[in-house]
């Protein structure tokens, strides 16, 4: 399983119970469309998936990408940065780099697990290459869309 969510709740410090009772299961290789209005909690999701933001400690409230325990009742783990490392993502404001290619922009999402002067240096090799432009190929004869509301 890609994404495992069970019993996902959030509530911010000013009382907003953003996100309710959320359970999503999204299994390897599928394409999923996180769509709704602004407001609806998308961001908030999202960022609990990368480990950036802790979901509220209830019992059974888990997030697991690739089988991996993200965060559980509350409480982020504690290598967390690895898994991090299997998480892409494109923030709202993008960040990402204008002057650099597409290709580049993907490969920066690989620095973490090159050696440094190749990193530095970015010399990216023909694997990774080619990985890169695997991802950019949207090859995928369907997309699940979830509407967040
Ligand atoms: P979306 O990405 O779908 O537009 P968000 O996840 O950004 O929605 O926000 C969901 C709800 O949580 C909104 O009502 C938003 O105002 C609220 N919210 C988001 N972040 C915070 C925060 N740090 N503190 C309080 N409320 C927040
Ligand atoms: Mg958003």
């Amino acid at each position: 399983m890609a994404l495992r969510i069970q019993n996902l709740n959030k509530h911010f410090a000013n009382g907003k119970h953003a996100l309710r009772d959320i359970e999503l299961n999204i299994a390897d290789g599928e394409m999923v469309a996180l769509i709704g209005a602004s407001g609806s909690g998308k961001s908030t999701l999202l960022r609990m998936v990368a480990g950036l933001l802790v979901a509220d400690a209830g019992p059974g409230s888990v997030i697991e990408v690739n089988g991996q325990c993200v965060q559980r009742e509350g409480r982020i783990v504690s290598d967390i940065r690895s898994i991090r490392s299997q998480v892409g993502f494109v923030f709202q404001q993008f960040n990402l780099v204008d002057r650099l290619p597409v290709l580049t922009n993907v490969l920066v999402g690989r620095l973490h697990a090159m050696p440094w002067l190749r990193g530095v240096m970015g010399w990216f090799n023909a694997q990774e290459r080619s990985a890169a432009r695997k991802v950019l190929t949207c090859a995928r004869p369907s997309c699940s869309v979830i509407r967040a509301t």
